[in-house]
């Protein structure tokens, strides 16, 4: 199958600079095409959560296991404070940890940072400042969420603040979604996680913040506004030509919450082997990430369905025990979400899309920084 010596991979994401690490140690001549001047420019030095309750495997054994090393900054959390849609805390524990802190962008000790050097010491050349719209021979496409369903926007702040995380629910802070505060090392990160109500914006943002300060003592210095957006689809190959496509450039994101670092870069590591291997990527990605991606479709439609009450039950249950653990059997595939994936897809297989942002006089981040052009044109032709 894909059996050439050259391989362009186009964007120096998580799962593009996973891809490269594997292709260019095994000797394949990698160049990682980025339009970008650097990496992570999509983020500005906020905090995000690596998830580590989704399989059994630690994710940093995962990452290391497939030949890709933690040696970024990162903080493994096992605690936080979840608050409930009516404002009541709960505190939550995990026996290990639930996520490890990291931060994005193109500063020293981000992810983005740590991939590069990777990538770049096992040979892979990097292009900056070099958009793809076309490429010839073999390659794989890493190009990022074609579209916004989810959109995260907030703070990054400096703080004498205590480490911590803290998560609220509530369509005041986060219609569909949650704001969430992590604080560590006297860095913060405050945003609001929407589904939906993008045209709002702004009033949630604020209500997030507000309510922080008033339930989790937010204090911010030197306040900087970031955003970012998402996108989750269900594939149904993942290939565009001969071209594997990999992390949220294919969908790959996990439609309940939105932490999708850890399918792009396992999404990356699988379409490598599979070029390596000449095996079937569509196969690999669907057996090792497809059911956990059409369980969060099916968890999406379950959160969307059950509404404030139905959070407020959730949060309950989950501060009684080891939270990872429920975590794990609440998030992941189940008879009961096989049973209700049709109807699901029915609702989310084409995208998850907010109706309320219609481009036209909004103001959220997807309209005022969006690659609009990659929804229609540009990357639909590689
Ligand atoms: C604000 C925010 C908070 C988030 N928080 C979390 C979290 O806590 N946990 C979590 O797991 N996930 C989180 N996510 C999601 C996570 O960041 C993404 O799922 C992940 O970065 C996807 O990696 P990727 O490699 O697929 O794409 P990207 O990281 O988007 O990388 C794609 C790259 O391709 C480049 N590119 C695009 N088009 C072209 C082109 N035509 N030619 C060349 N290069 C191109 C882009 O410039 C970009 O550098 C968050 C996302 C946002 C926006």
């Amino acid at each position: 199958m894909l059996a050439q010596n050259d391989i362009t991979i186009v964007g120096a994401g998580p799962s593009g600079l996973a891809c490269a690490i594997i292709l260019a140690r095994a000797g394949r001549r990698v160049t990682v095409r980025e339009w970008k001047p650097d990496v992570g420019h999509r983020f500005n030095g906020d905090f995000q959560g690596l998830e580590n309750w989704s399989r059994d495997a630690d994710v940093l054994d995962e990452l290391v296991g497939a030949g890709i090393a933690a040696d970024f900054e990162r903080h493994a959390f096992v605690s936080g404070t979840v608050f409930d849609p009516t404002g009541r805390p709960y505190q939550v524990r995990g026996k290990r940890p639930l996520f490890y802190l990291l931060r994005r962008g193109a500063a020293e000790g981000t992810l983005d940072r740590a991939l590069l050097a990777q990538a770049q010491a096992a040979g892979a050349k990097v292009r900056f400042s070099d958009r793809v719209c076309d490429f010839d021979g073999a390659g794989v496409l890493a190009a990022g969420p074609r579209q916004a369903g989810i959109i995260a926007a907030g703070h990054l702040f400096a703080t004498d603040m205590d480490d911590g995380a803290w998560l609220a629910l509530g369509h005041a802070v986060a219609p569909d979604g949650y704001a969430y505060l992590l604080v560590q090392g006297g860095r913060g990160t405050v945003a609001s996680c929407m589904f939906t109500g993008f045209r709002d914006q702004a009033k949630h943002v604020a209500a997030a913040v507000a309510f922080f300060r008033a339930h989790a003592g937010l204090e911010m210095r030197n306040p900087r506004p970031f955003g970012g957006y998402g996108n989750m689809r269900l594939p149904i190959t993942a290939m565009q030509g001969a071209h594997p496509v990999i992390g949220e450039h294919a969908g790959f994101q996990d439609a309940l919450a939105g932490f999708g670092i850890r399918h792009a870069i396992r999404s990356g590591v699988l379409a490598a082997q599979s070029i390596l291997d000449s095996g079937d990527y569509t196969a690999c990605w669907q057996a090792e990430l497809g059911p956990w991606l059409k369980a969060g479709v099916v968890n999406r439609l379950i959160f969307n369905l059950a509404g404030e009450p139905g959070m407020k039950l959730a949060v309950g249950r989950l501060a009684r025990g080891d939270v990872g653990g429920l975590l794990k059997r609440t998030y992941g595939p189940s008879a009961l979400k096989r049973l209700l994936l049709p109807v699901a897809l029915r609702r989310y297989r084409a995208s998850l899309a907010d109706p309320s942002c219609d481009h036209s006089d909004c103001a959220c981040v997807w309209c005022q920084h969006g690659d609009h052009a990659a929804t229609a044109s540009a990357t639909a032709n590689i």
